[in-house]
């Protein structure tokens, strides 16, 4: 039976990912042990995270200046752990939506936080371009795709001041030049691996030696001397991010992903667009490439609507609760046959209930 899968997190892998690494929790590497069942500090474990490491390094094409490392915490951590280690007084950040307030909110608790742009009166539905970064802010934040309303910047700002991006909801789905940011975090229910553990890619020298008496699992230095191994790390999730970092490997790399994802993109916004029943409240050019929001003209038809999807399978369509409407996650594994699908699902719906 084919189900599609268009939840926004966690979310869609790709198959051969999942197989692999089921493998591995019945028999990993042919030692007779389950990878649940291996030492984090075993030579094979610290093999994993060398590897993916490297992975991470290849596929985003950065070289030594930057640390790779496996938190746990979620990005939800991350909105924490950035302003304890890299504000000294002040940070600018942009409020997108739903998790850059969070982010916003985490930060006013250690210094203050310069917000240059509200999406607040537009509903979210737009990212202004031309706010100006002052050059005293310790950094400046921003959300690179808004998984609950669906917008994604395309562009980022040229500045001195170090960039910080919350990639949670669009890592490794296209290339970008990757140096522009001091530091990238992203939890890996989307794109990359199962829940509980975040991928905190850092500059190395962005870290200087701050006043503060920071606790050890916050403290970005002690994780990048400690190899991600401070602690026990989420084993299983590390091995299924090498898994598909292997994948995006094998497939090409960003350049063939973003390809893919435009094109499913294009073809469910186009279809939005045309049908004289839905439509898309994103401006054009920050409409996200990875979460397709869209709403009923006419709310009367949204049991009908939803009846129809349901019975042929299709998942995760609900959009978010504080957002209402629909949402297509159309990340990285999400086949193109999947979209397709969705699409003629919507003009089936348009020829049974347009007047
Ligand atoms: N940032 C973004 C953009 C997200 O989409 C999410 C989760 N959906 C988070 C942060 C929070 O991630 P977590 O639940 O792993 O803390």
């Amino acid at each position: 039976m084919i189900i599609h899968n268009f939840n926004a997190g966690p979310s869609i892998l790709p198959k051969e990912v999942i197989i692999k690494s089921a493998q591995s929790v019945i028999d990993f590497n042919g030692s007779g042990l389950s990878l649940l069942e291996i030492s984090h500090r075993s030579i094979d474990f610290l093999e994993i995270i060398e590897k993916t490491t490297c992975l991470v390094k290849r596929v985003m094409n950065l070289n030594d200046d930057y640390a790779i490392l496996f938190l746990q915490g979620g990005a939800t951590l991350q909105f924490s752990m950035v302003p304890y280690n890299l504000m000294d007084k002040e940070a600018a950040y942009l409020d997108t939506g739903f998790w850059s307030i969070n982010a916003i909110k985490e930060a006013k608790k250690f210094g203050k936080v310069n917000i240059l742009f509200s999406g607040k009166e537009n509903q979210y539905t737009y990212i202004l371009k031309n706010y100006k970064i002052p050059h005293n802010v310790d950094y400046f934040h921003c959300t690179s795709n808004n998984t609950i309303v669906g917008t994604q910047m395309k562009i980022f700002p040229k500045t001195s001041v170090p960039i910080i991006c919350d990639m949670s909801s669009d890592i490794f789905s296209r290339k970008l030049n990757f140096y522009q940011f001091s530091l990238i975090y992203a939890s890996a229910q989307k794109n990359v691996s199962s829940a509980g553990m975040t991928i905190v890619i850092i500059k190395k020298n962005i870290l200087k030696t701050t006043k503060k008496n920071i606790p050890s699992y916050m403290d970005y230095q002690i994780h990048i001397q400690n190899k991600s191994i401070l602690n026990t790390p989420n084993v299983f999730s590390i091995y299924t991010s090498m898994l598909t970092l292997e994948w995006i490997e094998n497939k090409g790399g960003l350049s063939i992903l973003e390809k893919e994802n435009k094109n499913k993109a294009k073809l469910l916004y186009d279809e939005i667009d045309k049908n004289s029943l839905f439509e898309n409240k994103i401006h054009k050019e920050d409409r996200s490439n990875m979460n397709v929001s869209f709403f009923l003209k006419e709310k009367k038809l949204e049991k009908e609507f939803n009846k129809m999807w349901k019975k042929e399978n299709i998942i995760g369509l609900d959009g978010h609760r504080f957002f209402g409407g629909y949402r297509a996650s159309i990340y990285n594994a999400l086949p193109l046959k999947s979209v397709q699908f969705l699409i003629e699902i919507m003009k089936e719906f348009e020829r049974k209930f347009s007047s």
